[in-house]
This record gives structure tokens, C-alpha cells and sequence, in this order.
């Protein structure tokens, strides 16, 4: 119930404050009337209580119980008028005219009885006889139900409802007149003299009133919701829709359909309820009702769930992978994390944070997408997950871009003219990348006796060929491969992949390769470098393919030539600075049997050297404190290796060296070698200089006059440390009764009241400084 009148003034005030958007809660009487007429008041005492005369009398009881009576309807939202609501005389009439001129849904006229017999008691309640105006039964009904709802609250003797010529039992709406007890009587006089009394024939009319207008349960609460407030606690909140609970009972459960648990009874009024002692990550479901002890409990509110928080930084479950990609690829990094929401993303490169433009999006979210991948994106990426808990951050995933495929050709071509020099139609530079996933061989007509092909490569970087010879059991075949010089193929050094033979069948790949069947020469003479397979002489080879490998360096002074991945031969080649070319082809002896040869799928590989775009800067760090250097690059880096005084750091093999806790022993110079499929590149060194930190400050101490007083500073930081004690900001010298003053340790003889103060020691090196704590001494 509600035995207030707050409610309604400051649900309007609320609702004013929302601007008059909110309207208010349809509580169970809202839209219903009421007048109450309390009998008699002012001059008119009403009946005499069994202690004669004098108040209180019956006038003061009936008003009492009424005024009571108005807070409770009004509190349910009854709209309520009052015949009189103070001890003043109103006339019978004017009383009757104002029921009807209000045409309430009750009207309720409130008196008690008394007898000349003190021994008469008990409660009664009249309906109109001859001068009904209104709806007999309806009178009827009500003069019942105000009967019943006394008899059940005051307890007291039933002695029925009655018909009679009341004026008040005859206006038109539905009304009745009830005689609460007896006033004559002792008891009856007592009980209606207490607040208990009062209360409960206020509630009698209460509940009648209900009862009349079909109002048989509370309102149901509405609006609930749920709202994680920790791990273990969710907090509720509902809206009271309801002007006469008596407590809100909150049920949970851990499934949507229950079972349900009670878990609270709240005070009347209750709008908020936190649900506590709940396991973290949990989802919790819950609903509420109202109840009223007379009338039961509502119908259930909606229902409203809500997970408790996960404590702690976010929990990184999968970690981006690191990722080999060709150029002008588009990547993603993904990571998945878990804990107590809401996780937030911030993508790094190297270390420093991304941000969405350009080539990069996602940069917060929890993928990252970079486009059109080159060697500048070449790094390592990491994410920091966020919540409200702390931070986490994942591992580096390495971002690795394949060397330019410069050149691609599975000879498919069936125009392939080797006779005459074919320069590519398109010039292939090692920014164009090609990539072609051959379907089939195709073959090399040998009766060319010499045939060739310009790559039309030009290298800067190192060169890469593998090429596929398919031969069979024929006699011979060779491959040449060569540093050429001059012969107008072309200009600059050639690195010429060239086979012949005569074939009649041909024999598919997957035949094993038997090495010591291959033999290779250099060839002397003018055109030295040729590298002759199978040479005469030689055993004969196996039937089968094989794979070659030629290699070029990047200072363009070697070839080597590989069998199935073993370096078989190096071949000095021509050197002529930043251009080089590749021509692949097949050259005869002219002696041999006219037949085929194939060579499929030449793929032709460049590689850039690693470049270091920010160099590891040098710095300087407080002992204790955490060094990093990092290095960034551009173009592939496939292995890093810092050095200390141009020593390997075992295990500094990434792109950043994080050194903690770094002490004197630390300090020296700093370099990484970052190296790819082309070489190393070495860094410039950064150097680490470690400047002074306290490590255990001079204490405070008291002494006695006389006494010898010491401090004691402990510092680390690169060597050699000086030391400068200081007294109230002054610096100290040795003499007196001071001694120590530039060592850790200050020492004070015969200490008087002149030596209190306080002490504080500068402690410095070649980098740095730090002044101690003050230590007083006193
Ligand atoms: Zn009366």
C-alpha cells in the first residue's frame, strides 16, 4: 500500500522534469472517484463514547478514519473529495447534493453507532430503503462490501447489512453508510481511539473500494531492466506502477524460462534492486511482481537478463597470424579477445599505432586491413585490446611480402620463336609482378642450334632462375649456363640458362633426380662461364625432370647454379653495375641428333636488399629503467640480429630489443643486421647510456646530542658514480665533524642541535643526475 501522498506530487514532478513526455503511471484507482463523508464534525459531535462526553467523539473518529482513508485512495491514484475534512458542521443535504454533483464511483459515509446498552457492539452497514435515487443493487453491493472489508479488518460482532432512510444512503451514485463500531462500547471505544484501529477501518474502506471497482490484484511493475554492474552484481530497475504494494518480490533464474527463484522481497515503493554474490560471465535473467497482503501479488513483469562482467584486461584467444603475401596483396590481421565488455581496438605497426587512411582500416576494430600490400608495409603488427579492466597486447604477426616475380613465362606459347632475339613485349621491371600458374609444358624445337631468350630482367637486387628440364633417356642434353660478355645478345652480363638435345619421346615430370649423374664443367675459351651438364664423358643420366636453380648475386660477380636446391657450381660472371640481364636458351653442337628438349615454367625472381627507414636512436635510461630500440625497414626483412659492441645479442632477433632493468653493465653501443633472400644491411649503432637512480634512499634518523650520525645512499648507473652530499639544499665538504661527504655515506660526528636538517646526496655521471629523497635528521 501506499501510505503516503508523495508518490503522486513527485511522480509529476518527475514527470515535468521530462518535459511532460512521460505521463503519469496508471496506478490501480487511477480514473476513479471517491467522496468520503466523514459524519457529523463541528457543532455536531456525532454519538457520545462510553466516557461521556467531551472529545474525542464520534465526529473526531469518523474524520480520522476518513482523512486516512483519502491518503490511501489517493495513493493508489483515486481521485478523492471529501465532505468535510476538518471539524467543522455540514449540512445532511449539502452533503447528499455533493455526492451527486460529483457522481463518484463510492460514496462513503463513515460513522460509529452507540447504545444506551454499553454492552452493544459490533459493526453495521446501511443501503438506501424508500428513497433510493440510484441503482438499488448497486447500493447494495457496495453496503456489502464496506461490511465485509470491516468485519475482516476491525474484527469485530457482524451485525449485517441493512436497509434504511439514511439521507446519505439515498444520493444517486452507488453509496452506503457504514457504523464502524460502537462508540457506547468500551472496547469498540478503544479500538477506534487507536492508530491501529483508525489504520485498519481505513483499510477496510480501502479494500472495498477495490473491490467495488474490480481492482483485485496490484499493478504489475513495467520497464524492467538489467544492467551489469560488476562481476559478481547486476542491478535492476523497474517502473512502479502500482499505488498500493506492499513490497516488490524479485525472482531469478539462469535460463530464460526459468526455474525461477525469489531471491528478494523490497520495500514498498522499490524501483531499483541490485542482485549481488553472482558469478562473473554469467548471464542472469530476472522479473519482479508486486504484492499486496490482502490482495496477492501482480502479474510479472517483463522479463530482463544481463551478464556480469569478466575482471580483468581483455583475454586475447586467437592471435593475429603473421603473413607471407605477394606484392598488391590485400591482408588482414585478425584478433579475437575476450573479457568484460566494451573491448576496444587500436592496431599497431612497429609499434606505433595505425590510424584508417591510406592503405589501412580497421585500425581499431579487431581486423585490420591493409591494401595493396608493398615492401613499405613490410612489419610487425600487434593490437592492444582495451577494456575497463586494463589493457592487453598480442603478439606480433609478421607481415612478409614475396620478392617481386619479375618474369614468368610456362612457354606456353606455341609462336615461341627462339631463332631471333624476342624482346618481351612488355619491358618487365622488377615492379612489375607477374605471376602465372602454368597448365601445361610446352617444348623447345632443338633443331635451333642456338636459341635464347632475353628475360629482359633488368637487376639490381639479386636474380633468381628455376627452370624445369624435362629430357628422357636420350644420349645427350646439357644445360649451359653463362656469364656472357659481348656477342651482341645483349648488353651487359647474360646469365643464360641453355639447353639442347634430341629427344624422341618425352618423359612427364616426377622422376627422382640422381645427382651423381650430373656433372658440370666450366668451358674454356671464349665463352668461359658456359656451365655444360653432362659433359662428354660423363655418365648417363637418368631419364626424368629437373629443377634448376640460377642465382645471381646483387654485386653481380657470381652465378650459382644449382641442382634441386644444392649449390652445385659458382660461376664468376660479368659485372656491369645496376644492369643485368637474364636470357634463357638452348645451344647445340650441331653433331647431335635433331630431337626436343623442354623447359617449362622459368620463373625469374628478384629480390630487393632489406632498407632501414628509422634507425635505432640512441638514448638515455635511469638505471632500472626499460631501453628499447627498434628498427624499421622497407622491403622484406626475413631475420634480424641485434648486436652489442658488435657482439649478437642471443635471442634479439626481432625488430625491437627491449632491455629492462638496465644497469651499468647494459650501457654500450647498439646495432641490428636485418637481412633477406639478398643480404644482410647492417644499422647504424645507437648507443645506451645509463644515468644515475637511487636504489635505496638515506632514512631519516633521530640522535641524541653527541652521537654520530650517518647516511647511506645505495645508486646504480653507468660508472663511475660521484656522490655530493647536501644539507637543506647546500652542498657539503669534508671537515669538522663531516666526513664522507662526496661517497655514499655521510658521516656526522658529535652531532649537535646545529646538524639537524635535512640531507639529501646529488648523485651523478658522465650522463645524467639524481638528487635523493630528504633524510632528516633530528
Ligand atoms: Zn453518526
Amino acid at each position: 500500500m501506499k501510505p503516503t501522498s508523495l508518490k503522486p506530487l513527485l511522480t509529476l514532478i518527475l514527470a515535468l522534469l521530462f518535459l511532460g513526455a512521460a505521463s503519469l503511471p496508471a496506478l490501480e484507482l487511477s480514473g476513479r472517484k471517491v467522496v468520503i463523508d466523514p459524519g457529523h464534525g463541528g457543532s455536531d459531535p456525532g454519538a457520545t463514547g462510553y466516557d461521556g462526553p467531551g472529545k474525542p467523539n464520534e465526529a473526531d473518529f469518523n474524520l480520522a478514519v476518513s482523512l486516512k482513508l483519502r491518503t490511501l485512495l489517493q495513493a493508489a491514484g483515486c481521485s478523492v473529495v471529501m465532505t468535510r475534512s476538518t471539524d467543522v458542521a455540514v449540512d445532511l443535504y449539502a452533503r447528499r447534493d455533493l455526492v451527486n454533483a460529483e457522481s463518484p464511483h463510492a460514496g462513503l459515509c463513515i460513522h460509529c453507532n452507540s447504545f444506551s446498552d454499553p454492552g452493544a457492539h459490533g459493526t453495521e452497514t446501511f443501503w438506501c430503503l424508500d428513497y433510493c435515487n440510484g441503482v438499488a443493487a448497486e447500493d447494495q453491493d457496495l453496503a456489502t462490501k464496506v461490511q465485509n472489508r470491516l468485519i475482516q479488518f476491525l474484527g469485530r460482532a457482524n451485525r449485517g447489512v441493512k436497509r434504511y432512510n439514511f439521507v446519505m444512503c439515498s444520493p444517486t451514485p452507488p453509496s452506503c453508510l457504514a457504523e464502524m463500531l460502537f462508540v457506547s462500547n468500551q472496547a469498540e471505544f478503544n479500538l477506534i481511539n487507536s492508530t491501529v484501529g483508525q489504520d485498519n477501518a481505513a483499510a477496510a474502506f480501502f479494500y472495498a473500494v477495490c473491490d467495488r471497482v474490480g481492482v483485485t490484484t496490484p499493478a504489475a511493475p513495467s520497464g524492467l531492466t538489467a544492467t551489469a554492474a560488476s562481476a559478481s552484481q547486476i542491478n535492476l530497475s523497474w517502473n512502479d506502477n502500482s499505488g498500493l504494494e506492499h513490497s516488490y518480490k524479485v525472482e531469478r533464474a539462469t535460463a530464460s524460462g526459468g526455474p525461477w527463484t525469489e531471491i528478494a522481497t523490497t520495500a514498498a515503493n522499490a524501483t531499483t534492486y541490485a542482485s549481488t554474490g553472482l558469478s562473473g560471465g554469467t548471464t542472469y535473467y530476472y522479473r519482479v511482481r508486486a504484492y499486496n497482503s490482502h490482495l496477492g501479488n501482480s502479474a510479472y513483469s517483463g522479463t530482463a537478463s544481463a551478464t556480469t562482467q569478466v575482471s580483468g584486461a581483455p583475454s586475447i584467444t586467437s592471435q593475429p597470424a603473421s603473413r607471407t603475401v605477394d606484392p598488391g596483396s590485400t591482408v588482414t590481421f585478425t584478433v579475437v579477445a575476450t573479457g568484460n565488455p566494451t573491448l576496444t581496438y587500436q592496431w599497431r605497426k612497429n609499434a606505433v599505432n595505425l590510424s584508417n587512411g591510406g592503405k589501412y582500416s580497421g585500425a581499431t576494430t579487431a581486423t585490420l586491413t591493409i591494401s595493396n600490400v608493398q615492401q613499405t608495409e613490410v612489419g610487425n603488427y600487434s593490437v592492444v585490446v582495451t577494456n575497463g579492466f586494463g589493457a592487453t597486447v598480442s603478439a606480433n604477426a609478421a607481415l612478409a611480402v614475396n620478392a617481386v616475380i619479375a618474369f614468368y613465362d610456362d612457354f606456353e606459347s606455341p609462336a615461341i620463336n627462339w631463332t631471333n632475339f624476342v624482346p618481351p613485349a612488355t619491358a618487365l621491371t622488377v615492379s612489375t609482378a607477374q605471376s602465372v600458374s602454368p597448365t601445361r609444358s610446352a617444348y623447345v624445337n632443338s633443331s635451333l642450334d642456338r636459341m635464347y631468350r632475353n628475360l629482359g630482367v633488368s637487376v639490381d637486387g639479386r636474380l633468381r632462375i628455376t627452370a624445369w628440364i624435362y629430357d628422357s633417356t636420350q644420349t645427350r642434353s646439357f644445360v649451359d649456363v653463362r656469364g656472357y660478355t659481348g656477342g651482341g645478345y645483349n648488353q651487359g652480363s647474360l646469365v643464360q640458362l641453355f639447353c639442347a638435345g634430341k629427344y624422341n619421346t618425352v618423359t612427364m615430370p616426377g622422376e627422382t633426380y640422381d645427382a651423381t649423374k650430373y656433372q658440370g664443367r666450366v668451358v674454356s675459351g671464349a665463352n668461359n662461364g658456359w656451365f655444360n651438364l653432362n659433359a662428354p664423358g660423363a655418365p648417363a643420366r637418368s631419364a626424368g625432370w629437373h629443377k634448376f636453380v640460377i642465382e645471381r648475386r646483387a654485386d653481380g660477380t657470381t652465378v650459382d647454379f644449382y641442382v634441386d636446391g644444392i649449390l652445385s657450381r659458382t660461376i664468376t660472371g660479368t659485372t656491369r653495375s645496376s644492369l643485368d640481364s637474364a636470357a634463357i636458351g638452348s645451344v647445340g653442337t650441331g653433331s647431335e641428333v635433331l630431337g626436343d628438349s623442354w623447359i617449362d615454367d622459368v620463373k625469374v625472381e628478384y629480390f630487393d636488399l632489406p632498407q632501414i627507414t628509422t634507425q635505432p636512436a640512441s638514448q638515455t635510461v635511469a638505471a632500472g629503467g626499460t631501453a628499447t630500440f627498434f628498427v624499421e625497414t622497407a622491403n622484406t626483412v626475413t631475420a634480424y640480429q641485434w648486436q652489442k659492441n658488435g657482439t649478437n645479442i642471443a635471442g634479439a632477433t626481432t625488430s625491437a630489443l627491449v632491455l629492462s632493468n638496465v644497469q651499468d653493465s647494459d650501457a654500450g653501443s647498439y646495432g641490428v643486421t636485418v637481412s633477406n633472400g639478398a643480404g644482410p644491411v647492417v644499422s647504424a649503432t645507437a648507443t645506451l647510456s645509463v644515468a644515475p637512480a637511487i636504489v635505496a634512499q638515506p632514512l631519516s634518523q633521530t640522535n641524541s646530542a653527541g652521537a654520530t650520525a650517518s647516511f647511506t645512499v645505495t645508486a646504480a648507473g653507468q660508472l663511475p658514480l660521484t656522490y655530493r652530499w647536501q644539507k637543506g639544499g647546500v652542498d657539503l665538504a669534508d671537515g669538522g665533524n663531516i666526513s664522507g661527504a662526496t661517497t655514499p655515506e655521510l658521516t656526522l660526528n658529535a652531532v649537535s642541535q646545529a646538524d639537524a636538517g635535512s640531507y639529501t646526496v646529488a648523485v651523478s655521471n658522465a650522463v645524467g643526475g639524481v638528487i635523493s629523497m630528504p633524510a632528516w635528521l633530528v
